[in-house]
């Protein structure tokens, strides 16, 4: 009856493509970082924009990041409260994201901005997250890299999404995902795994990772450990059912072994020996329980975290830009 019934949904996208940077302490490489990626979007058909977020740097990046500009994308310049940790920093820039498209690239240059055409156009041929895998680790120590594969390995083995293995975040994300990602209500961001969750269309591009351009890895080992414990503890609960076989197998050869130490006793009687072995035994439980002790604690953190459902993330300021070119036309048609 001449009411249109399928009107295109409304959505408040205004962009196709958000590119999300978080950063922390990266003046040095920023401007690199930016003309590089400016250099990339201008050549896209699409509108993007740049969401910078500044995980509570002490340098001088936030400035440097205000002072940025492009022709074709708009910049927004989104700063924390303090440093929340790359994972809140991510989570700050995907809520403040609009694009039908979003990608999430680290400021280090470790990840090629160049290769967003290609990740778009996987998105195009219908992909929801296109994750990028790194073919080699350059500028990482053989360490590093052996490490990195045991602890997939190990993750793997215990959480039921599958987590692909040597993918950063380095990753196109499709809107829809994104909303599911944005809506997940848990504080204990292990990103790898959110990215891994929602499942959908995924395709891999295989790509060299640089090495860092300049400044260090915000990363040491103890951090490192803490991110793998956060990893396994926030997407599997088979510690805790280790933990439980663990126990009852230990039970189990233990009232074995005290029938073999009772029936020995009352066929030959036995005086006092056996103290090395008692050690043993005695040491080797107290282990594992407090192993076991510990696996319950880090689920009860966890869980004390959660319920206290503080923010992810405080935004101090938003600093919006729109492209050049866009502004000066308004300005000529007032
Ligand atoms: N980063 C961040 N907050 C932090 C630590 C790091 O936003 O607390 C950013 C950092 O600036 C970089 C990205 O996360 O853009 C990756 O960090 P880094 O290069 O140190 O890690 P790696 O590449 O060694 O895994
Ligand atoms: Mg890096």
């Amino acid at each position: 009856m001449g009411i249109v019934t399928s009107v295109p949904r409304q959505t408040k996208s205004a962009v196709t493509l958000s590119v999300i940077v978080p950063y922390y302490n990266e003046q040095e490489v920023l401007p690199e970082l930016h003309s590089r990626l400016t250099a990339v979007l201008e050549q896209l058909p699409e509108t993007s924009e740049i969401i910078y977020v500044d995980d509570g740097s002490t340098d001088h990046s936030l400035q440097l990041v205000n002072r940025f500009t492009s022709s074709q994308s708009s910049i927004q310049s989104v700063a924390l409260s303090r440093n929340f940790g790359k994972e809140s920093a991510m989570s700050a820039g995907l809520e403040q994201s609009s694009g039908l498209a979003v990608i999430l690239i680290d400021a280090d240059l470790q990840d090629p901005p160049e290769l967003i055409p290609d990740m778009l156009a996987k998105w195009r041929e219908g992909y929801d997250v296109v994750n990028m895998q790194r073919a080699e680790r350059l500028g990482e120590t053989w360490f590093k890299r052996q490490s990195a594969a045991a602890f997939y390995r190990l993750l793997n083995s215990m959480v039921k999404s599958d987590i692909p293995e040597n993918v950063g975040d380095f990753r196109l994300l499709a809107r829809e995902v994104v909303d599911h990602i944005n809506r997940l209500p848990e504080r204990n961001r292990y990103m790898k795994g959110i990215f891994a969750w929602p499942g959908f269309r995924q395709a891999t591009i295989q790509f060299q990772r640089d090495a860092r351009f300049c400044g260090e890895t915000k990363w040491n080992y103890f951090k490192l450990i803490g991110l793998a414990v956060d990893g396994i503890t926030s997407f599997s609960i088979r510690p805790l059912r280790i933990a439980t076989v663990l126990g009852g197998l230990i039970a189990f050869a233990a009232f074995v072994y005290g029938v073999i130490i009772v029936s020995k006793t009352l066929m030959f009687g036995d005086p006092v020996t056996g103290y090395p072995s008692m050690m043993v035994v005695q040491l080797a439980l107290g282990g594992i329980q407090l192993l076991s002790i510990g696996v319950l604690g880090e689920y009860i953190g966890r869980i004390f975290i959660e319920t206290k459902q503080r923010p992810l993330y405080l935004i101090q300021s938003i600093n919006e830009k729109q492209p050049q070119q866009k502004l000066q036309a308004v300005e000529t048609r007032a």
